[in-house]
């Protein structure tokens, strides 16, 4: 049942960020409203619960947070709720999809639905009362282990709060469904957090709060890297032939790329360092709005480099000539319960083995070994440095840290208007942004702009990296955790 996580390992103490000049105001700041909070956490454990300790943005999120707040001197733990029935995570996958607005999951939740969501959280509970005491500080991450925050909060008049990471802007049939099935819970919870105002449910209306999420500069996703280290992990992982001796060893896990015919080998000559790349790196998600992108770039090359062949010397046109596609995702081999990334992959692999050799040439499609976290990040952060514009196409998007981890490294990006990307891009300030994000024409248009205007890119880059300095580095959500508890006890 529940499982309590030692103290996470992360890369580096509070003190080491403040180490490095662009850091230590942030780390100063964090450090003031940490003292102003002292004496009101003091004695008080602060609980972060999920339901894993692997995968997804929420477990990716919570190690560094949980160190850096220790680092403070505020006793934060982290707890994972288990369930030895597989029933409860299909149960809550599909509450999941159903907050996405995924009208094609079941929205009829059943008594035994119902029991069965209550049961294994109250197994939980059993064993988190013997060890939370009373002042404690309850935060509860998304749905699956909203239950057991009620069970705690009842018996012990916790301050609990409810994280909730998921939302759409909009409501349909899933998402009164899935919010139906959850209200019950809502009113034992003394506050809530949202991602963004749009996505808060009717019941929470008059108690939440908005904090974005947020991300590591120094991870291994996010950290710099130096010329000879990116080229070391473009080697290592077979993004680029070694033209000169590495000093470190080849991953074991190999990138996969779509060859012509549609079967997969090594990556071999991509371009990355040379050319225009024009990248996209998410899962294989149908929202993540892949072949709109896929034929944008078709569009920007047929219209603007075929057409105009007399004018090859121009340096727009050479750019757009050279110009690249990448698009990279998870290996779905790889991720064996996600049976919608196989099919995603497929639908992508379909359009590319249609075109003609010639435009099969400049689009790079990859799958990303997942074997070692780390070894995936590294190849990840690589990536989005090697990219001259970044794209987030997504269709739907509830925040879009890959948005962030670009706008971090100072590329200038092309997202959609969907509703996480709106909380982070303005456009034609800190990026591009297409309205319609299954419109190739605007796609290609957006694209031109970018790869012919380098002083403009440069500014929305320089822009984009200063956005999230100010709003989603993890300073900043742990100074907001602060003020929200401060304001609540
Ligand atoms: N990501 C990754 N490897 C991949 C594809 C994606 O590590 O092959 C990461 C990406 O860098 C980002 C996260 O997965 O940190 C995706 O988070 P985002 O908020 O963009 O979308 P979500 O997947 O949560 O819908």
């Amino acid at each position: 049942m529940i499982t309590i996580l030692q103290r996470p390992e992360t890369k580096y103490s509070l003190d080491y960020y403040a180490g490095d000049p662009i850091f230590s105001g942030p780390v100063a700041d964090l450090k003031t409203a940490a003292k102003k909070a002292q004496n009101k956490l003091q004695g008080r454990t602060i609980w972060m619960i999920n339901s894993t300790a692997q995968g997804g943005g929420v477990a990716e999120m919570l190690p560094g947070l949980i160190t850096l707040m220790n680092d403070l001197g505020i006793d934060v733990k982290w707890g994972v709720i288990n369930s030895d029935d597989p029933e409860f995570f299909l149960l809550t996958k599909r509450i999941h999809n159903l907050i996405h607005g995924d009208e094609t999951s079941n929205t009829n939740f059943t008594e035994d639905d119902a029991q069965l969501f209550e049961s294994i959280n109250r197994k939980n509970a059993e064993k988190f009362k013997t060890i939370i005491k009373k002042g404690d500080i309850l935060v509860i991450h998304d749905p699956q282990p909203m239950p057991l925050g009620k069970i705690i909060a009842e018996e012990f008049g916790l301050l609990t709060i409810w994280r909730c990471h998921i939302g759409l802007d909009r409501h349909n049939n899933a998402t009164d469904a899935a919010w139906d099935f959850l209200k019950k819970y809502a009113p034992t919870y003394t506050h809530s957090i949202f991602t963004a105002p749009e996505y808060v449910p009717d019941f929470f209306q008059n108690n939440y709060s908005i904090i974005h999420p947020c991300i590591d500069p120094l991870s291994h996703k996010n950290q710099d890297l130096t010329v000879t280290k990116l080229t070391g992990i473009l080697c290592n992982s077979g993004l680029l032939p070694a033209y000169e001796p590495i000093a470190t060893p080849d991953y074991e896990a190999r990138i996969k790329k779509f060859l012509g015919d549609g079967t997969t080998g090594e990556p071999g000559e991509t371009g990355l360092l040379f050319r225009p790349v024009i990248t996209q790196i998410s899962r294989w998600d149908r929202l993540k709005g892949w072949l709109p992108l896929l034929d944008g770039f078709i569009k920007l090359k047929q219209e603007n480099i075929y057409r105009n062949e007399d004018d090859t010397n121009s340096s727009h046109i050479k750019r757009l000539q050279l110009s690249r596609l990448v698009l990279a995702g998870p290996d779905p081999t790889a991720v064996s319960d996600d049976p919608e990334g196989l099919e995603v992959v497929n639908q992508v692999r379909e359009r590319f083995i249609s075109l003609d050799s010639e435009l099969q040439k400049d689009i790079t499609i990859l799958l990303l070994p997942m074997e070692s976290a780390k070894e995936n990040s590294l190849i990840v952060n690589a990536l989005q440095r090697c990219a001259t514009v970044i794209v987030q196409n997504s269709i739907q998007e509830g925040f879009g840290l890959t948005a962030t981890e670009a706008m971090w490294k100072r590329k200038p990006v092309l997202v959609s208007s969907a509703s996480g990307l709106k909380q982070q891009v303005s456009d034609n300030i800190n990026g591009l942004m297409v309205m319609d994000p299954e419109d190739p024409f605007e796609i290609s248009e957006c694209l031109r702009k970018l790869i012919t205007n380098p002083g403009m890119a440069y500014n929305l880059g320089r822009n984009a990296q200063r956005s999230v300095y100010d709003h989603f580095l993890i300073f900043r959500q742990i100074t907001q955790y602060l003020e929200l508890f401060m304001r609540l006890l």
